[in-house]
């Protein structure tokens, strides 16, 4: 299952994506929103409208979280090419709503920073409430699906700085999409492709089988201090090959199964 959230006569609309002749295509809208489905999205009403192909759509974040939780340095290789050693349990920060991107949309380069960096993700889609699950509990029922995101980063603020809040939460630092999409497979718990490419250049090609910490350790250990809503956001980590977007760029972050978020950079 897929879905997107678009405008439609001016409304925005979720809208479950399906494959028609070989090409994705929005063929019915969810009359209630998947942070309604208890996490289980199968159960949603639809309504069928006139197809129109997802390349054709304006589309919105698919998503409307409360909380955009990140997990910095969650690849060996790239703690290594950053410097840092490898954390001992995931190390946390948060992203604002306000910097949510649509696919399509245009990251802008504030004019106080000389570095801004891609890197691209696989993000956790939340499907049901989460608080401190118990030891026993399979805490994947707590996700609704998975998605794409560039946790865009002013490299050089966010070592001034001495904490990440401003480096990582400008306007447009959080590109995400185009789809949510479960069922995935290969699993991401098993292991899917995150690639990012500049330009048609592929500068990170990673997988999920390689994370320090598995999805399993990163939502208990998020959810061990704060309420995991329907609609928040987890992104993963990223892995080696982090550089500098500049204004002219197109950045492109695919993970396997759910498509591609492809975005452009302007100079604020
Ligand atoms: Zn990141």
């Amino acid at each position: 299952m897929k879905y997107c959230r678009f405008q439609l006569n001016g409304e925005a609309q979720y809208g479950l994506v399906e494959s028609v002749a070989g090409r994705d295509a929005i063929l019915r809208i969810l009359i209630t929103t998947p942070e309604e489905s208890d996490g289980d999205v199968e159960s949603l009403r639809t309504r069928r409208i006139e197809p129109i192909a997802l390349e054709e759509a304006v589309l919105l974040p698919p998503v409307r979280p409360s909380k955009i939780v990140c997990v910095g340095r969650n690849y060996r290789e790239h703690a290594a090419e950053l410097g840092h050693e490898v954390p001992k349990e995931p190390l946390l920060f948060l992203k604002p709503s306000s910097a949510l991107l649509a696919p399509g949309g245009v990251v802008r380069r504030p004019k106080i920073s000389e570095r801004v960096d891609y890197e691209g993700e696989l993000c956790v889609v939340i499907g049901k409430t989460c608080y401190q699950p118990a030891a026993d509990e399979d805490v994947r029922k707590y996700i609704l699906g998975y998605t794409c995101v560039n946790d865009v980063t002013a490299r050089d603020l966010q070592n001034k700085d001495g904490q990440w809040t401003r480096a990582k939460g400008f306007d447009t630092f959080c590109p995400v999409g185009p789809v949510v999409a479960d069922g995935l497979d290969p699993d991401p718990w098993a292991g899917v492709g995150v690639e990012t490419r500049v330009n048609g250049a592929v500068r990170q090609s990673g997988n999920t089988r390689d994370f320090i910490f598995t999805l399993d350790v990163i939502i208990r250990h998020i959810a061990q201090a704060m309420t995991l809503f329907p609609g928040d956001l987890i992104a993963t980590g990223t892995p080696a090959g982090v550089g500098p977007l500049v204004a002219g760029d197109v950045v492109e972050v695919s993970v396997e199964g759910v498509g591609t978020l492809r975005n452009s950079v302007v100079d604020e």
